[in-house]
């Protein structure tokens, strides 16, 4: 497994982690300043009519952009709304390739509006994904579908383990062109079965992401913990993903609406840092 002290320029901050507090050139200037070298943005930073200003500032921080969050959800219960969503999906494929990102995060969407019909949903999931391949393949930016704990399949994604989504891409890309895997300890931790899987994964995974889950948590979504302050052992998982050949970004995405989101951002990237470096 790497030694992330040796191998910081492989260590990543997803704008998450700071909140959305501030506008992305001053988000770049800061994690850059805290000694990081890359960096995921989320769309709603960047203005999508004129990406190319958002690029020149992360550029001229001296960051390189991992990967671009995340998709329009791909359920609608019309099919006016799923070519929306399919539309909205392909800009953020081009701006994505824009700000220089070789990869576009996939967060599929849960149920469709009134739905109950899961299995419905979950086609119209892949129908969705088969759409964008030729904006894949315009842009050279790949998908990387990021299977989301099942807590989150009703309002966010149906797509809940890493085995499905190996299935998937298998399905939709036999040759791995276009898609690939955000694999989050968050997300996959309680999994049985992630051994196993990691094992079927061959090159997939092309993402990790960390972060830390709280006991007793009572709010999945913005109660994310800092790296060894909860239950994850992530050392463990990262040796089994990395035993495996991986040797991507590693990257740190905290959503923490009640604690780091409200700290100094300089303070919250030093110790994302430090925590990197001793505890992942
Ligand atoms: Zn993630």
């Amino acid at each position: 497994m790497r030694n992330l002290k040796e191998h910081f320029q492989d260590c990543c901050i997803n704008t998450a982690t700071l909140g959305f507090r501030e506008p992305i050139g001053l988000v770049a200037d800061r994690v850059a300043a805290a000694g990081f070298s890359k960096i995921t943005p989320w769309r709603q930073e960047i203005d999508e009519n004129k990406p190319s200003k958002a690029a020149f500032e992360i550029r001229s921080a001296g960051l390189a952009v991992s990967s671009y969050c995340r998709t329009t959800y791909l359920t609608a219960s019309s099919e006016v709304e799923r070519l929306k969503s399919i539309d909205s999906n392909r800009r953020a494929l081009e701006v994505a390739a824009t700000l220089g990102a070789s990869t576009y995060v996939a967060v599929v969407g849960g149920l469709s509006d009134q739905s109950k019909d899961i299995e419905q949903c979950r086609a119209q999931i892949l129908k969705g994904l088969a759409d964008l391949i030729p904006t894949v393949e315009q842009t050279g930016v790949k998908i990387l579908l990021e299977p989301l704990h099942p807590f989150y399949a009703a309002d966010r994604s149906l797509l809940n383990t890493l085995s499905q989504a190996i299935d998937w891409c298998q399905t939709l890309d036999p040759e791995g062109n276009c898609f690939g895997i955000a694999l989050d300890v968050y997300h996959v931790w309680w999994d049985p079965d992630l051994r196993k899987s990691l094992l079927k994964s061959g090159k997939l995974i092309q993402s990790f992401h960390v972060c830390d889950w709280r006991r007793n948590t009572q709010e999945p979504l913005l109660d994310r913990m800092m790296m060894g302050d909860g239950v994850i052992d992530i050392p463990r998982i990262r040796a089994s993903v990395e035993s495996l050949g991986y040797a991507g970004p590693v990257e740190v995405e905290i959503f923490s609406r009640e604690h780091w989101w409200k700290e100094d951002p300089d303070q919250v990237l030093k110790i994302c840092k430090e925590r990197l470096e001793s505890v992942c």
